[in-house]
């Protein structure tokens, strides 16, 4: 078959896979040793013991490079290192007895288990040709670990010299991986003397030994390059075609779910390497040289990412571990690598492509506005860009454009984001809205178990953030006077589930609050709240919530939904209501006349399919009652979280998937829910900026007092003055105006 066809075949088999995206991971590379006792003929990577200061790195030395690596955003250290070099050279067996280690693997453990537990860095060890045993103890401290097969020749020469190049050792290399559940990346070197059918046979028994295993996560096709003072330093350099021929040839013989990675170092054109089936550039280092090709510099990562979207591909960070095998951690993980993958993990299982978190002091990368790249071209194609061209012709998102949409990475960001911004001009104008208020929170006492709650006082709380309390009706009165009298139009009443409290308890805080303030809009009792007041007053719900609205009453907040999936609800507050009782207390307030909102709690453990379940489903319910105002998502604040301190979540959403929260849902709320609110306690002012830039028009509220987001570790701030929101927007050039709770703007007959 002529390359081309061949080419345009593999492409499309990417192209249905992975859509535009391609990954890369950053790295540092760790040359632990560049000993070895074989002889391969292409290698400059190996040294005689009379070239090297030491025969191997020291620990400190490892840490140093790995440290570097963190600071400039890397999450895999990539140990590389000669094949068992105390066989061979006597000044390496006793550097590892003087050290105390019984051969290279053992302090190759070690010094992976340094990396991981001092810098977080995910190591990736590729150490050649191991037994059963070595791969096994690698894996409590490596996240993957790496063979290259090269070759299935028996009689190359380049091999001749190089006892572990033997295809039956690497073989059982790879298959000794699969057994033990290691995620594994392997691959072909091209060029070293090897045919077309032989290049063909070691693609197809790797692809056997994955379809016995489940553990081959990428396969690098790496191209041959002659190097000077090598014993092949005449041969000539693998030729473009082949390269692209084998790799066109790998993504047909391997199954879909292997990635298929060319180096990035080694052609100096990149978009054939994409034309012809790639979908990941492999570990790119902002930090370390490639020590097994010195002399080619990767590419620098704007260089890279430049040269990828040219070529119609959106560039992502991934980790040493792919998502596939990242999101079913129990069976490819050792439980010590769970949650260090986890804590460096996007909701797509990718890298977090920023030191930025929900509630943090780190300034977010500028995704929209002046700072951000540039849009693509109207040209610019994928399933996102296809998405969005429905979306301008009016068609609706279902759940899975939903999912689509949150997929969006570099450039298709900024599409979604303008996308939404037009919409919200179109939809409520100019105008940054926001609500006068001031957060009551009653008791931080609570019986139910949040696995996400730093805020209640029960038992499972491991950061006991301040005394439990319960405030007295009085103090509630004296709140709301005090609320009023500086402005406040609203209070918003929310607490724990206190064990003593019946379902007159909450009839008795309206009063208190009717006590101080005859006008002041109450906006209270989350659905948990007010079905557990139902239950302990053993009467339904709707004539609990007249018996409120009468006290008072006049909105609930949508606080207690979290997510709307209940596969997910079982991990993090497995007591509370279920997403049938969230949708049925907010149907029967909106029956009875109670309005209220939605809130979305997301970042957690969950991924983009339980987002896209959530809002498909709340605007279901907005379709049948229409008594939805707003939407309000609230990122998940990890730091003193008990389910982040059990290290069993991710440390919230990234500011990507946050911002794209707000826009994917005013896309997909268009003509249900008008206003998309952005919570500046979790987003801080430069982040709620940008999301005023992408959806988002409105601020919330003043707050005073705000609680439960400081208890879980956010460090914004309490409240918000008016002038400190003016500030906030006055960059953007909209008015800042003030609204009722419900959305009735200042100047404007009162909808409160
Ligand atoms: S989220 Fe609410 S119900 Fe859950 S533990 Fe915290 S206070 Fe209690």
């Amino acid at each position: 078959m002529p390359l081309g066809d061949l080419t345009a075949l593999a492409r499309g088999v990417r192209d249905e896979a992975y859509g535009r995206r391609v990954t890369y991971s950053p790295k540092v590379f760790i040359p632990l040793t560049m000993l070895c006792r074989d002889r391969c003929g292409y290698c400059t990577f190996a040294k005689a013991p009379a070239r090297l200061t030491s025969p191997y790195l020291t620990p400190e030395e490892v840490l140093g490079i790995a440290r570097a690596g963190r600071d400039a955003g890397c999450h895999e250290a990539l140990f590389t290192l000669g094949e068992r070099p105390e066989l061979r050279y006597p000044l390496a067996q006793t550097w590892l007895e003087d050290n105390g280690f019984a051969s290279t693997v053992d302090y190759l453990v070690h010094v992976c288990g340094l990396v991981l537990e001092e810098t977080g860095l995910l190591p990736h060890a590729n150490a050649g040709a191991l037994f059963a045993d070595e791969l096994a103890a690698l894996r409590p401290v490596s996240a993957s670990q790496g063979m290259m097969i090269e070759s299935l020749a028996e009689d190359l020469e380049a091999h001749r010299r190089a006892p572990d190049k033997e295809p039956a050792r690497r073989l059982a290399t790879l298959d000794a991986a699969g057994e033990l559940h290691i995620p594994f990346t392997t691959g072909i070197l091209v060029g070293i003397g090897d045919d077309r059918p032989g290049q063909l046979a070691a693609l197809q028994a790797i692809a056997a030994s994955h379809a016995r295993f489940g553990h081959v996560q990428e396969v690098i096709v790496q191209n041959f390059l002659p190097k000077p003072g090598t014993a092949m330093a005449k041969v000539a350099p693998c030729p473009a075609d082949d390269l692209l021929w084998a790799i066109a040839v790998a993504r047909l013989v391997l199954p879909p779910e292997v990635h298929v990675q060319a180096p990035p170092n080694l052609s100096d054109d990149l978009a054939p390497l994409l034309h012809a089936g790639i979908d990941d550039w492999g570990g790119v280092s902002p930090v370390t040289a490639d020590h097994v090709n010195p002399e080619r510099a990767w590419p620098a990562l704007q260089t890279l990412r430049a040269a990828t979207e040219a070529a119609g591909h959106v560039l992502a960070a991934r980790l040493t571990i792919y998502p596939a095998f990242a999101q079913d951690a129990e069976t490819w993980l050792d439980p010590a690598l769970r949650f260090p993958v986890l804590d460096v993990s996007d909701a797509e299982g990718l890298a977090r492509d920023a030191a930025w978190c929900s509630g943090g002091e780190v300034a977010p990368p500028e995704l929209v506005g002046s700072g951000a790249a540039p849009l693509p071209s109207s040209r610019w194609r994928g399933p996102v860009a296809e998405v969005l061209d429905g979306v301008a012709l009016g068609q609706e998102v279902g759940h899975d454009e939903i999912v689509t949409l949150f997929s969006a990475r570099g450039p298709e960001v900024r599409m979604v984001a303008e996308v939404a911004d037009d919409m919200r001009r179109a939809i409520v104008g100019d105008a940054v809205t926001f609500v006068h208020n001031r957060n009551i929170n009653y008791t931080n006492v609570c019986t139910f178990k949040c696995r996400f709650c730093a805020f209640s006082k029960g038992p499972l709380s491991l950061n006991l953030r301040g005394a439990p309390y319960l405030l007295d009706l009085d103090e509630i009165t004296r709140r709301v006077a005090e609320a009023e009298a500086e402005g406040a139009t609203e209070v918003c009443l929310q607490g724990g589930i206190h064990p003593n409290f019946d379902g007159e308890y909450y009839v008795h805080v309206l009063g208190a609050v009717r006590a101080a303030s005859e006008r002041i809009h109450i906006h209270g009792f989350t659905a948990l709240e007010v079905t557990e007041g139902a239950r302990r007053s053993e009467v339904p719900l709707a004539e609990y919530l007249v018996r409120l609205k009468g006290a008072g009453l006049k909105t609930l907040p949508g606080t207690a939904a979290e997510i709307l999936d209940d596969d997910i609800r079982a991990q993090i507050c497995p007591d509370k209501i279920n997403s049938e009782e969230w949708l049925e207390a907010h149907r029967t307030a909106h029956s009875v006349g109670l309005r209220s909102n939605i809130t979305i709690m997301f970042g957690s453990v969950e991924h983009p399919d339980s987002w896209a379940r959530h809002i498909v489903r709340t605007r279901a319910l907005q379709r049948e009652t229409g008594g939805f105002t707003e939407f309000v998502p609230l990122p998940f604040v990890h730091m003193a979280t008990p389910i982040y301190l059990q290290r069993k979540a991710r440390r919230g959403p990234t500011f990507r998937e946050t911002l794209l929260m707000h826009s994917v849902a005013r896309i997909a709320y268009r003509g249900d829910i008008d206003n998309i609110q952005v919570s500046w306690v979790k987003m801080g002012v430069e982040g709620a900026r940008q999301v005023l830039q992408a959806g988002a028009n409105d601020v919330g509220g003043t707050l005073m007092d705000e609680n439960i987001s400081r208890a879980a570790g956010a460090s914004h701030g309490q409240r918000m003055g008016v002038e400190e929101l003016e500030t906030m927007v006055a960059p953007l050039g909209r008015p800042l105006v003030q609204r009722s709770t419900l959305y009735a703007l200042a100047g404007t007959a009162s909808a409160s």
